[in-house]
């Protein structure tokens, strides 16, 4: 793929998926959390886990979905330190670290837009030590609203000042990009490749790629 980035000055970057293998997430949000809560409320493994899943289902696309606190109450556990327990196996993908060099070579300005929680993000940034490699950095926990919100797009806008026109995102979540395209943002990519465990899933309203590599020759 032949990428058009004369035409591009802002490149926006999801954290979970996107440059990290969500492996990490899928672990623990999947199997150690139902196995946490399962001992700490004495109930069966397989109705823990229905009880959980639930609980995830109802809050998915909203803040309280990334919000480790949340959980925390919600679940009766200490959802940070659990995290913290195996934060050795936060893993960046392959191919993300080039990508950045690249970015930094290009002269592109490079922001994280992330819904995680501030607590994952610094454990996560802290482990891989890609921090360095970014102009900006945003919560939706900064904003207030998560990405898959049109308004998300606006706040950052005032806040960062980029150009939809000349600006790409790359994230795994396609709500996501489609807010994203709602507001004006004209280059989105989804990113097929998101956990190591899995195999790729291209989208059918995106164009997409397995690798950063695709976009680097
Ligand atoms: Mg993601």
């Amino acid at each position: 793929m032949a990428f058009p980035w004369q035409d591009i000055s802002w490149v926006l970057l999801d954290m979970d998926g996107t440059l990290l293998d969500k492996h990490f997430d899928d672990y623990f949000w999947e199997t150690l959390v139902p196995d946490e809560y399962a001992r700490k409320k004495g109930l069966p493994l397989a109705l823990a886990k229905d009880l959980v899943y639930a609980r995830y289902q109802r809050e998915e696309g909203t803040l309280n979905w990334t919000d480790i606190d949340f959980w925390s109450r919600e679940l009766d556990l200490d959802i940070p330190s659990l995290k913290e327990g195996i934060r050795h196996l936060i893993e960046v993908h392959p191919d993300a670290e080039a990508f950045l060099q690249f970015l930094r070579q290009q002269g592109k300005k490079v922001a994280l837009v992330t819904n995680a929680h501030y607590k994952t993000l610094n454990l996560k940034m802290n482990h891989v030590g890609l921090l360095d490699y970014f102009d900006e950095v945003i919560s939706s926990f900064d904003l207030g609203t998560p990405k898959e919100d049109m308004r998300f797009w606006e706040i950052l806008q005032e806040k960062i000042s980029f150009n939809p026109d000349h600006t790409l995102l790359v994230d795994d979540n396609a709500e996501v990009l489609d807010s994203a395209r709602r507001y004006g943002i004209k280059y989105l990519l989804f990113k097929a490749k998101s956990s190591s465990q899995q195999d790729p899933e291209s989208h059918p309203d995106f164009p997409s790629i397995e690798s950063f590599l695709e976009l680097m020759d």
